[in-house]
């Protein structure tokens, strides 16, 4: 297991270096960041870059439900995004970072997405994906860009939240007024 890394260090807000070569120290990095994910309860984690643990490399995980087993992606590229079709709700969804803790925002991202990435062992894949799933592979494909969720947020001029506790003690969410 591996310490998460917050803002604002510099790791995150640099674009990845490429996997190169797939050897030992690869797969220990890739076992520590399981169990690093695994371990994430507040928020539960769903995906983990490699930067988000300090190592710059073009390397993450998902993990959308308890029920999923992780999958590693390696040198991901996105070669298709589906452009949101007009007439459609608004694909808006609220999103946390384990880099940024307590802070939420609604970003949109494309419905579905076609990648192209590397497994652990080095082979090339193509897949298209959707849903949750997608989501996640956007966030994350992010963050081996540098570019964090709260970026997105501001871009798309959405909200942004903080947890906060009403005056009763309960658990809500308080808009950040920049
Ligand atoms: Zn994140």
């Amino acid at each position: 297991m591996r310490p998460i890394v917050h803002i604002p260090k510099s790791v995150l807000s640099t674009p990845a270096r490429r996997v190169i070569t797939f050897d030992k120290k690869l797969q220990q990095l890739i076992a520590d960041m399981k169990e690093t994910l695994l371990a994430a309860k507040n928020p539960k984690g769903v995906g983990l870059a490699a930067p988000q643990v300090g190592a710059a490399l073009q390397l993450f995980l998902t993990k959308p439900s308890a029920k999923d087993d992780i999958r590693v992606f390696i040198n991901p590229e996105i070669i298709h995004m589906e452009q949101e079709d007009p007439k459609e709700k608004k694909l808006e969804h609220l999103e946390g970072c384990l880099s940024i803790p307590n802070i939420w925002g609604d970003v949109k991202r494309a419905p579905t997405l076609t990648i192209h990435y590397q497994d652990e062992h080095g082979a090339a894949h193509e897949e298209t994906m959707t849903g949750f799933l997608a989501t996640i592979i956007q966030h994350e494909t992010d963050h081996i860009n540098g570019i964090l969720f709260t970026q997105r947020v501001l871009e798309q001029k959405n909200k942004l939240y903080q947890n906060a506790k009403d005056d009763n003690g309960k658990e809500i969410l308080e808009e950040i007024v920049i």
